[in-house]
């Protein structure tokens, strides 16, 4: 590592607290090592009401580029010169290009769901989804499947803050793309979730039901609803295949991880900083498995 840095190596980095667990370190290092590219990526420590220092360090420092993690996600917002347009109707940032002191925000989350979906053979142009949740994960969904063509969203979640929530993201969505049909209704309503989900060609958890500790959960109960032709995605990848995805892949859905989305939304931030892909399948074997 150390042979590697030179007077002119660029630097990358992640902010966000806690990062000490952070994969981002290793998974761009290797990338960077692996491609040849003099540049290097280090974690740092920052707290919500420490991301204006942080953002004045990187225009001092011409830190190149960074992954943004919790709970600086929206906070950084503020800072930015230009926001791409999923991070401007999301309101949150999770990848920063700095150049010459312009600041350019990226949320890649959703494009790396949209890649994971097509690593799997699946487009989503002109699709009927049904996502389970409304938080940052299926929010980042919604709005990215938005953009890139899907034809109708049907938006289930129970009735808690991130409901609200979604009702304003559904109001920028409708303004930015008004040609994609974006619903909102109570996760509860098991009927209509159920007619829903049959009039779907592709369903997507991005709840945290099914997530460790709770591997035996799943958010849909009635497995009747599953047929063949369904597409089953998860946002969850701790476990890897969670009940849900058991549950589907045994009536012949075609499944799709989470893990592949963490892969995807990180190889999208690596073609930002570097114009380059990722070695995307040498760090899904050493980083993903
Ligand atoms: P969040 O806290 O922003 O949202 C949580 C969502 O889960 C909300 O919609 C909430 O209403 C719903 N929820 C919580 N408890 C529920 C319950 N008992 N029944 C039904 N709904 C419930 O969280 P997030 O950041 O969106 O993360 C959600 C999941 O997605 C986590 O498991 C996280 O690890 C995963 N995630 C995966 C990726 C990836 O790249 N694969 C990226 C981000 C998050």
């Amino acid at each position: 590592m150390e042979k590697r840095i030179s007077g002119s190596t660029a630097l990358y980095c992640l902010i966000g607290s806690p990062v000490d667990h952070s994969g981002s370190p290793a998974m761009y290092n290797y990338s960077f090592q692996k491609l040849g590219i003099d540049s290097a990526y280090v974690a740092f420590d920052i707290s919500e009401e420490k991301v204006s220092d942080a953002i004045a360090a990187f225009k001092t420092l011409n830190i190149r580029g960074a992954n943004v993690t919790m709970p600086c996600k929206s906070e950084v917002v503020k800072y930015m010169d230009e926001l791409s347009p999923a991070a401007r109707i999301i309101g949150a940032v999770n990848t920063i290009i700095n150049k010459s002191g312009k600041l350019t925000g990226h949320i890649t989350d959703g494009v790396g769901f949209v890649r994971n979906l097509k690593e799997h053979g699946v487009d989503i142009k002109g699709k009927i989804i049904t996502v389970l949740g409304a938080g940052g994960a299926a929010t980042a969904i919604v709005v990215q499947c938005a953009l890139d063509g899907a034809k109708e969203i049907n938006i289930f979640n129970i009735k808690d803050a991130f409901y609200q929530k979604a009702e304003k993201t559904i109001e920028n969505i409708k303004k930015e793309v008004p040609e994609c049909v974006v619903n909102l209704c109570d996760l509860e309503d098991t009927q209509k979730l159920n007619g829903q989900i049959a009039a779907s060609d592709i369903l997507v958890n991005a709840t945290r039901v099914g997530m460790h500790p709770n591997e035996e959960e799943s958010p849909i109960k009635d497995t009747n609803v599953f047929t063949k032709e369904l597409v089953v995605a998860d946002v969850v990848y701790n476990p890897r295949k969670t009940k849900l995805l058991e549950d589907a892949e045994a009536v012949g859905c075609t499944i799709v991880p989470g893990i592949g989305m963490l892969l995807w939304q990180g190889a999208e931030a690596f073609k930002l900083y570097t114009g380059l892909e990722m070695p995307a399948d040498e760090v899904n074997e050493l980083y993903f498995k």
